[in-house]
């Protein structure tokens, strides 16, 4: 078994007093790692290192070399991507095919896409009155505490520390507890490129004790989070004692709009897709299926038919579509939203139980519908984050457009139809930071991604997260 430590400054070192965590294989439930469970003297250590190399060798980089060093980062991830996927499944239990063909593939690709961006960051002269030469300039926040959830643990890392090294600021990454791993692999990986010491660091520990740390010290610029909207709320009321620079990735429960024009084939893959894709252990996943009432009987048939099919299977096989869920605490969550559901009313059409791949170990569980949800019932309102689909009718587009939008969260959205002009009208009153029209849960680097209303705020990927990671001085000159 593996003994892991943490990079502080550029050096693998024990946490103080050589505390540890275990790290446990979800789909075999053997320790397959211990961790260092960091303690506030290593978070202490942490930022005195990130803050040294803000003005090291990093910080008299110019632009242009310093986009080199992020896209050799990325090529040396993508000659170690076997290994780094292994390692994914390893600990998060996903399928091996999407850790290696779908989420270390992205990772890579964020951080050479911000690659390019390191020298196209630039201000403007700004024509005022009297005569004076204004001009903005775009720097970096300076130490970037960078804190991730476990569903995608390499992947939404990068969606943070690409863009802050990018702009020129030095990260502490703390990965989630259950999924330190990819974490750990890839502060190997970016000192092998020759990322200068204490560039990026990695601490891990439970969000309890090193998040809250991070989130409190003074010495930290900017937390970028992602994770539950309930420890979001935390996180910003703690970050606001220091005025931190803040973005955050919550949760969601987003509603997948299918209309009776659609291609209902292609709809009824990208209801499944939405839902069952990564174990719905994904931010956006299509949680609340909205179906037309004049076709949800024969639709929801479907649905049920094509779940019915999926089974999970072990993740390091290739075949396999549906992994193990993350963890024991997650599945226990998942199945008593599986009581409530039933106690409500709604309609068990598929799955519902806990799975057994023939090991009998392992936290699966059966992809699982319900029909006949109703907008006030709990699994309509409150994120599962699991294999569960709520589906619910509607009769017209404005009820459709209504009970999308009846949600605290507002992260993602898709919607169903060969009609182009409902499908802009939909779009443009859908309460979303992400629409999807005739598709579902694809992403790309090039493309932002980010929550309205409880969903959070800030966006990751493409230009925008730039914004995210700089601030701007106005520079006057007097020319009188
Ligand atoms: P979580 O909030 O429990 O943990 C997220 C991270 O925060 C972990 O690293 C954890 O250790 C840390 N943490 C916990 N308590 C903390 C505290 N008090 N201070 C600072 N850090 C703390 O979330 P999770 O269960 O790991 O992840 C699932 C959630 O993440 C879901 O709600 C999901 O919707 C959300 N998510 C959102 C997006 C997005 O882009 N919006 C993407 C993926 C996941």
């Amino acid at each position: 078994m593996d003994r892991k430590q943490l990079l502080i400054g550029g050096e693998w070192r024990d946490a103080e007093g050589g505390k540890t965590l275990p790290v446990i294989n979800p789909a075999t439930e053997e320790v397959i790692a211990e961790i260092g469970a960091a303690s506030k003297s290593d978070v202490d250590a942490a930022v005195a290192a990130a803050r040294a190399a803000l003005t090291g060798p990093w910080g008299k980089l110019s632009a242009r070399e310093r986009g080199r060093l992020i896209w050799r980062v990325g090529e040396k991830l993508v000659e170690q991507i076997d290994q780094v996927a292994r390692l994914e499944t390893l600990h998060n239990g996903k399928p091996i095919t999407e850790s290696r063909h779908i989420e270390i593939p992205m990772a890579a690709e964020c951080l050479q896409y911000f690659a390019g961006w390191a020298d196209k960051i630039h201000g403007e002269t700004v024509p005022v009155k009297g005569n004076a030469l204004v001009y903005t300039t775009r720097e970096p926040l300076g130490v970037v505490a960078a804190i991730v959830p476990w569903n995608f643990p390499l992947l939404l890392a990068m969606w943070k520390v690409a863009p802050a090294l990018a702009a020129g600021n030095t990260v502490i990454l703390k990965p989630a507890s259950q999924t330190p791993l990819t974490a750990l692999a890839f502060g190997q990986i970016a000192l092998e490129a020759g990322l200068p010491p204490g560039v990026l660091n990695v601490i891990t520990g439970s969000g309890a004790s090193v998040g809250q740390a991070l989130v409190e010290h003074p010495g930290i610029d900017k937390i970028a989070f992602t994770g539950d909207t309930s420890t979001g709320r935390g996180v910003m009321r703690t970050a606001a004692e220091t005025l931190k620079h803040i973005t955050l990735e919550l949760g969601g429960k987003s509603p997948n709009i299918v209309f009776p024009d659609a291609d209902l084939d292609a709809a009824l893959r990208g209801a499944t897709i939405g839902i069952f894709y990564g174990k719905g252990e994904v931010c956006a996943a299509g949680s609340r299926l909205l179906v037309d009432k004049s076709i949800k009987d024969q639709f929801l048939a479907k649905v049920a038919e094509r779940t019915k099919k999926m089974v999970p299977g072990d993740p390091l096989d290739p075949k396999t579509r549906l992994g193990a869920i993350s963890s024991k605490a997650q599945l226990e969550r998942v199945l008593n939203y599986v009581e409530i559901a039933k106690k409500e009313g709604a309609s068990l059409v598929a799955g519902g139980s806990r799975a057994d791949i023939g090991t009998g170990k392992g936290y699966f569980m059966q992809p699982t519908v319900f029909a006949d949800v109703k907008p006030d019932m709990t699994i309509a309102r409150e994120e599962i984050f699991g294999p569960v689909l709520a589906a619910i009718e509607f009769a017209d587009v404005d009820e459709a457009i209504a009970r999308a939008n009846d949600s605290m969260y507002g992260l993602a959205a898709g919607v169903w139809t060969r009609d182009v002009k409902k499908a802009h009208y939909v779009a443009s009153r859908l309460q979303a930071g992400t629409v999807w029209v005739n598709t579902y849960n694809v992403y790309d680097t090039a493309a932002s991604f980010g929550g309205y209303k409880q969903s959070g705020f800030g966006r990751e990927m493409g230009q925008h997260a730039l914004d995210y990671y700089t601030q701007l001085k106005t520079v006057w000159v007097d020319l009188g």
